[in-house]
């Protein structure tokens, strides 16, 4: 598909800032749709060609000219043309920079709104680029991302999806689903026959082949995560250790409830900052014991979830007096069943155990991890826990070139589903289940896979996902 050969339907004029709010040296007015070369006709005027014609502009071009309303001249402005199908939204558009004072730009909105434009939705420019197949929709979540980045590898994460090339993988993967797909559905109208285009083994090892493709995307999503929403800091340790204040220490905030009762964090609360250049997720745990009321039941439940999925656990032990044996066989349950988590033990409440250092040798010795000592109520020893908190995940948040990684709970929920039905399909083949069966799981882990990038097109998540941008995006 070439460019000059694309029919673009184009949708209703939409108008929209496309630079923050607030004055800047220059702001961006974008319109995009049927007629904005009209539009833009009746408002703009090309300095020293008065015959110039919006319509009659090729390709990509900037016109250096002044913008007007009824009352006279407006602002001086560069309006940058982009004939459909040359232009982000495949439509014909036009984005007119001008000087950033907030009212200049209300201004231009305002008399392109008064000329017949309407005022974009959220993410309806990057929505319009979608449904004109100008990108697919991982690459529309990939700007969103780009946008929203708070670290620099998350940022070069969804420049990488931006490219395109998860979406190259999956879509070879439908290929190779869809061709399985064809054949079953063709001995379905050979049925009377009794042939198979693809042999059931044949059929099998394909499937292994793509469920092994799968899994190893579906694996990705541990690091991927990471990059994107940053370190997974689980606090952990039986209640009244200290968790709740350890978290406001680190956050520098009051930010979790901190209580002289036993339980009182009842679910997890969970919080992002940034050290020495590494984005932590920090989740504060209900305290783990065994209780039998029911929410905090369910509290633990999550802790343990929460736990599960840490890229970095830590364990905070109260050494003001309590005995230690408890919190040393939890560690070490902890460190053979996460083994892929990386572990620090804070001895808390330094400042008021006599013999804080017997202790932490003591800690040291029975859980053969990194043991730091710290107050976090007075604060004490918070800065050598963070930076050793730093140096334990330095190279976790490294971005492996060649790797294609999942960064996205909607994607990854997608490919365990796809994954699912390769499972079930490889059940019924096992089991000697008849084609009609088998079709049905292969179709549906084709769906599956094809919502990811939106060849299967579901309006609900296409609103869950564009709802998200902003304005004039
Ligand atoms: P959680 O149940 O583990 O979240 O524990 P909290 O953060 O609610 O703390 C329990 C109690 O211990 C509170 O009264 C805190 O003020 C107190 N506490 C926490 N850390 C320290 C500390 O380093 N020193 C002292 N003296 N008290 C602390």
């Amino acid at each position: 598909m070439t460019a000059s050969t694309v029919h673009i339907d184009q949708g209703e004029a939409i108008a929209a800032i496309a630079t923050p709010v607030g004055a800047g040296a220059l702001a961006v007015v974008r319109i995009s749709g049927r007629g904005v070369f009209d539009i833009a006709q009746r408002v703009f005027r090309k300095a020293g060609d008065p015959d110039f014609l919006f319509s009659r502009s090729k390709g990509y071009r900037a016109h250096f000219g002044t913008m007007h309303d009824r009352e006279g001249l407006i602002d001086e402005v560069i309006a940058l043309v982009f004939r459909s199908p040359n232009s982000f939204t495949m439509e014909d558009s036009i984005e007119f920079s001008c000087h950033g004072g907030p009212v200049v730009v209300k201004h231009i909105l305002q008399v392109l709104l008064d000329e017949g434009c309407r005022l974009a939705e959220p993410g309806e420019f990057t929505r319009r680029a979608f449904l004109n197949g100008r990108i697919d929709l991982l690459q529309a979540e990939a700007i969103g991302e780009m946008i929203h980045a708070r670290t620099e590898s998350a940022f070069r994460t969804a420049v990488t999806q931006m490219q395109g090339t998860l979406s190259a993988r999956l879509d070879a993967m439908r290929e190779r689903l869809l061709h399985s797909c064809a054949l079953l559905e063709l001995e379905l109208d050979f049925s009377e026959e009794d042939v198979e285009f693809q042999s059931r083994t044949e059929l099998e090892e394909e499937l292994a082949t793509l469920q092994d493709e799968l899994r190893k995307l579906i694996d990705s999503y541990r690091h991927g995560r990471l990059l994107k929403e940053g370190v997974a800091t689980v606090i952990a340790g039986k209640p009244n250790a200290g968790k709740s204040t350890l978290l406001n220490a680190l956050l520098g905030e009051e930010r979790a409830i901190v209580s002289h009762m036993p339980g009182t964090t009842r679910d997890y609360i969970e919080e992002c900052f940034i050290h020495e250049k590494t984005m932590f997720r920090l989740t504060d745990t209900a305290g783990l014991r065994e209780v039998d009321e029911e929410i905090e039941h369910e509290g633990v439940i999550r802790s343990y979830r929460k736990i599960s999925q840490a890229d970095l656990i830590l364990y905070l032990v109260d050494i003001s007096g309590e005995e230690l044996s408890g919190d040393i066989s939890r560690i070490r349950q902890f460190q053979e069943e996460y083994p892929e988590a990386r572990m620090i033990v804070a001895a808390n409440k330094i400042d008021l155990a006599a013999d804080a250092s017997e202790q932490i040798a003591m800690l040291r010795n029975a859980a053969g991890c990194e043991v730091c000592g710290i107050s976090a109520a007075k604060g004490e020893g918070i800065e050598g826990l963070l930076h050793l908190m730093a140096t334990m995940v330095e190279g976790l948040d490294k971005i492996h070139e060649a790797s294609v990684l999942v960064t996205s709970l909607r994607h990854y929920e997608a490919l365990r589903n796809a994954s699912d039905a390769l499972d079930n399909a490889k059940m019924l083949i096992e089991s000697g289940e008849g084609t009609e069966l088998i079709a049905f799981e292969l179709r549906s882990s084709l769906d599956y896979v094809g919502e990811i990038t939106g060849k299967v097109v579901n309006e609900e998540i296409l609103n869950l996902i564009f709802d998200r941008f902003c304005i004039g995006k």
